[in-house]
């Protein structure tokens, strides 16, 4: 693929527009909609407008690919996902253009993505040769129980505008690893990043017509797409990331029609900082965990519970590491915290915010915004009735409470005190100490001297109680297969009648 792709395009015109990618084929014509930079306001292209037509033929494409897909030898799939990785290497600088102009990802936000996602296409590249099963003895005489694990079928996946690329690439390559074919539908807010780029790069590789489908849609017209996938009998599992809000909904749906469904949802992810912690490492790792995307990742630290005795100090240094991050356009390459994702998300941070400050919260750094750039905010002193302080819900943009600790088991009880359960982080010289902690946290992921948001490859990443219970990495075989017990008996058997 020499000439420019229709993402590299509408990355740089707004004249072009994207369609949707069915069966192997880019769609023609049909209504747009919008999609703006959220820095600047300008349009960064037309999006194809899809709905249940399209919903329907996407199914359709991905059951009938699933035979042939699901029955292809490993080493094929290998030689297919291995190109994948190396095609999105070689399109880091137009996937960072996009993702700067469309969902305000900074340059390391975007790269990060890239590389991690280069680094598990690799990865997923060998799940073809995991073990396939289990031989297990019977009582009955002469008999083996073989219990061999199987594709589900197609699997429809949401994928969320936040951490857009990265996300959108678990969607379709943690089911297809397994054999199973799939139909994504990509976040509204920013199509091109979470699921049209993935289409373009898979069909690059060569991934056969059917075996990946992607149909984008407009705002509000999501439920007509997945109204299909709950009523498709050919839609065995849906995989969906993005809020607990929006999970409960589709939860109920996926109950009522019997289906699979794997849930990634959000955190309310805090760091406990000890008394013999190295403060300036806590700093750097609390700047990084708390502001990267600023603060719309679901991994981002919320709040931070810090020791007394080391509190004031910690709080001067981190108000000044982040009163100096840059703000504005993320095209700039040197900058690192762009714009929300869009005025709503604005409101609620500076609702948030203000709220705090009403109540008598201290107000560190930040607190301004422009245009839809928030400043990066720190709070202390916060009173325990402000809406931040609860972990109720994620306020999903760059604000931070710091709170200071007297007793280490009272702020772990305080921890996790919210409905989530996503990842926590542990800052101390004593590890034996901190894993015992660890041990105590109710979270899918604990890191121990680095931040609540870290993320590789190879690594589970997943939550427990509202962060919901999928698990990325080769653990997501308990996700995308099912088993089937097969029993061989040799010679004939007793029965009671
Ligand atoms: P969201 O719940 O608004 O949207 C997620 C997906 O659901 C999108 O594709 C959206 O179009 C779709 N959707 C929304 N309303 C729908 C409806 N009525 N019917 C059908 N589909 C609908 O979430 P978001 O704002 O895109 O993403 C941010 C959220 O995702 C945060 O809560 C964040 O913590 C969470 N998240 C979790 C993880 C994880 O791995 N645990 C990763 C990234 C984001």
């Amino acid at each position: 693929m020499n000439e420019m792709t229709p993402i590299q395009s509408a990355a740089q015109s707004a004249a072009r527009r994207t369609t949707h990618f069915i069966d192997g084929r880019w769609s023609e014509g049909g209504p747009t909609f919008p999609d703006y930079n959220p820095y600047n306001g300008e349009l960064v292209a037309q999006i194809a407008a899809g709905g249940r037509a399209e919903a329907e033929a996407a199914v359709a494409a991905a059951a009938a690919a699933f035979p042939a897909w699901s029955a292809m030898p490993p080493a094929e799939r290998q030689r297919l996902f291995l190109k994948a990785a190396d095609i999105t290497e070689r399109r880091l600088d137009d996937i960072v253009a996009t993702m700067a102009a469309e969902n305000g990802s900074s340059k390391v936000f975007a790269a990060f993505q890239i590389r991690l996602s280069a680094a598990m296409l690799r990865q997923a590249a060998s799940y073809g040769y995991m073990p396939y099963g289990d031989v297990l003895r019977s009582d009955a005489p002469g008999r083996v129980a073989l219990v061999t694990r199987k594709p589900l079928g197609v699997v429809a996946g949401f994928t969320p505008w936040n951490g857009a690329f990265y996300l959108a690439w678990r969607a379709f390559l943690l089911p297809m690893a397994f054999g199973n074919t799939t139909v994504i539908k990509p976040s509204e807010e920013a199509p091109m990043s979470a699921g049209l780029i993935h289409a373009e790069i898979l069909e690059e590789a060569g991934f056969p017509a059917g075996s990946f489908n992607v149909v984008t849609h407009a705002p509000g017209a999501a439920a007509e797409i997945a109204d299909v996938f709950f009523e498709s009998r050919a839609v065995r599992c849906i995989n969906f990331t993005g809020s607990d809000k929006t999970a409960r909904m589709l939860g109920e749906r996926a109950g009522r029609a019997l289906k699979r469904m794997v849930l990634e949802l959000g955190g309310f992810n805090p760091m406990i900082v000890l008394a013999d912690a190295d403060v300036d490492h806590a700093v750097r790792a609390a700047t990084f965990g708390a502001f990267l995307h600023q603060g719309q990742v679901c991994m981002n630290t919320r709040k931070i519970y810090v020791d007394r005795a080391i509190h004031d100090e910690f709080v001067e240094q981190l108000g000044a590491r982040v009163g100096a991050l840059k703000q504005g356009d993320p095209a700039d390459p040197s900058v690192i915290i762009g714009p929300l994702i869009n005025q709503r998300a604005l409101d609620q941070t500076a609702a948030r915010i203000r709220d705090a400050l009403d109540r008598g919260a201290t107000l560190v750094t930040g607190g301004t915004s422009q245009g839809l750039v928030h400043a990066p905010t720190v709070l202390a002193h916060v009173p325990p009735d402000a809406i931040c302080t609860t972990g109720c819900d994620e306020t999903f943009g760059p604000l931070l409470v710091v709170e200071a600790f007297d007793d280490a088991e009272q702020a772990l009880a305080d921890a996790q005190a919210t409905p989530y359960g996503l990842s926590a982080s542990i800052m101390t010289r004593d590890q034996a100490r901190a894993f015992a902690m660890a041990q105590r946290l109710d979270a899918g992921i604990v890191h121990i001297n680095a931040p609540t948001m870290a993320s590789e490859a190879a690594l589970p990443v997943g939550g427990t109680k509202d962060s919901g219970w999928g698990r990325s990495g080769h653990y997501a075989v308990e996700d995308f297969t099912e088993i089937r017990l097969t029993t061989m008996t040799d010679g004939p058997s007793r029965y009671p009648f």
